[in-house]
């Protein structure tokens, strides 16, 4: 921790009586999103120690006005609301289009060419007039042939056809195509042996006209997306800019998949989980190693994460004597929430470590995938002003019928784990294997999230709100 001494220029002493005038264990001296400047180790040694609050709210974690207090047990919208307050930043950067794969549109485009670009030919086949085909076997003069990126075709009048190719101009005097395979040709006659068609003909402008804004901000940049940009000319494209996410697992049990396990040691699972949310939201995950459960060790590494726009963390947030990372943020970070009413996923909290935004998941691995579900999810989708529909997603909210009875929570939104499948027009959900918040192996086996309101069970035939995974 570093305090305001009578070296330090006035503008500094101010900064800190203003920012954190009742809080002298945090260690940072810069205010929020603003680059760390960090703290020596001699200066932290020399604070005094002081426990962690146990009140209910009212603690004195300044952050400048925004969010003065910490609050306990909120709703997921307040929990929401409150991250909200410390967004991701959005910075935009230009892509070439072949770059642009699974990239979120950072800035609407609008066609810059009508398309078609010109009444076309959506057949192999003769253009005609159509009042000269009402016979089957009529005979009519090919005056010519329309070829795509060819010369113009020539003007057909009555008696006359024109050859023409799928996506040729459509020569004037022409209103209607005749497929080829309903055309016997005869030296330069043609003999119509099938209908006349205008449905075969695609008008100028019928798709998008120019200056029709086609792609929203916030679209997620899908193979159909980046074929429709490039039909509407645009070879760059303004991408929202990858925020860079730090993940870090936290626990002195936890050891690498792949490694020898000793005795009371675990395999680390939660940061994959975490760091392949965070790519499929549009977002660089940074995956560190996970960190001991050591104030120390947790304070380095966090200081460490300067570079990076947004910390989620696992474990170590509930209340015992290990739960390291709600101590730390409580003596050290500004916290503005901690446990939501949510069950799994209820202990998570949320604050910021030295300006950047870091969520403190649940270590157990199905409550940090559901809290990063219904909470990160829509904080990055927000921060970044994700389209609602047309940007990354990883979960819909649907109704669904219950084919069995599920219980709810006292006071909490209950998300138990369904099997949605679709039958006869409607989702049905069903429940297998046990729920228990570290059994992993039922997050695979379902692919649902029951949205059972606080203390209310879920009978089965009802139709309840749900969210599908994707
Ligand atoms: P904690 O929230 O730290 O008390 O952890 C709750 C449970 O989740 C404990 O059984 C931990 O061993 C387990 N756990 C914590 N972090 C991870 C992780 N990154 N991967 C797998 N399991 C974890
Ligand atoms: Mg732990």
């Amino acid at each position: 921790m570093r305090a305001a001494s009578t070296t330090d220029p006035p503008l500094m002493q101010m900064r800190l009586e203003r920012v954190w005038p009742n809080n002298p264990k945090r260690h940072h001296d810069q205010p929020m999103n603003t680059v760390s400047q960090l703290p020596t180790k001699q200066a932290q040694s020399a604070l005094p120690q002081y426990p962690a609050h146990t009140q209910e709210v009212g603690i004195t974690l300044q952050r400048g006005g925004v969010c003065p207090i910490m609050e306990k047990g909120v709703t997921v919208e307040r929990a929401l609301e409150l991250a909200l307050h410390n967004p991701l930043s959005r910075q935009t950067e230009t892509l070439l289009l072949e770059a642009s794969r699974g990239r979120i549109l950072g800035k609407q485009l609008s066609s810059k060419v009508d398309d078609p670009r010109f009444d076309n030919s959506a057949m192999d086949g003769f253009a005609v007039i159509a009042s000269d085909c009402v016979n089957i076997g009529a005979e009519l003069t090919i005056v010519g042939t329309s070829q795509t990126g060819g010369a113009l075709p020539p003007r057909i009048t009555t008696g006359e056809a024109c050859r023409i190719m799928t996506g040729a101009p459509l020569p004037e005097g022409a209103d209607a195509i005749v497929m080829i395979e309903e055309t016997e040709v005869n030296g330069d006659q043609v003999i119509i042996n099938g209908p006349a068609r205008t449905g075969y003909i695609r008008k100028r402008a019928e798709n998008l006209s120019i200056g029709q804004e086609a792609l929203p901000t916030g679209t997620l940049l899908s193979s159909a997306s980046i074929a429709l940009a490039g039909t509407m000319g645009h070879g760059e494209i303004e991408a929202i800019k990858k925020p860079r996410i730090a993940i870090l697992s936290t626990g002195d049990e936890l050891v690498q998949p792949g490694t020898e396990l000793e005795a009371g040691q675990i395999y680390e699972s939660n940061s994959h989980a975490l760091a392949s949310l965070v790519e499929s939201m549009g977002c660089e995950a940074v995956r560190y190693e996970s960190a001991n459960d050591s104030m120390d060790e947790l304070r380095t590494t966090l200081d460490s994460l300067s570079d990076c726009d947004a910390i989620l963390t696992s474990g170590g947030v509930s209340m015992g004597e290990w739960d390291i990372v709600r101590k730390i943020m409580e003596e050290e970070g500004d916290i503005s929430f901690w446990r939501i009413k949510l069950r799994p996923g209820g202990p998570p909290l949320f604050g910021t470590w030295n300006g950047t935004p870091l969520f403190g998941l649940p270590g157990n691995p199905v409550s940090s995938l559901v809290v990063f579900h219904v909470l990160v999810a829509p904080w990055i989708a927000k921060s970044l002003g994700y389209h609602p529909e047309m940007g990354p997603r990883l979960s819909q909210k649907v109704s669904v019928k219950l084919e069995e009875n599920v219980s709810g929570a006292p006071g909490k939104v209950c998300l138990r784990r369904i099997r949605i499948r679709s039958e006869n027009g409607q989702l049905l959900a069903t429940t297998h294997t046990h729920q228990g918040s570290g059994n992993m192996h039922s997050m695979v086996a379902h692919n649902g999230l029951t949205l059972l309101p606080p203390d209310t069970d879920g009978k089965a035939g009802e139709v309840i709100d749900a969210l599908w995974l994707q």
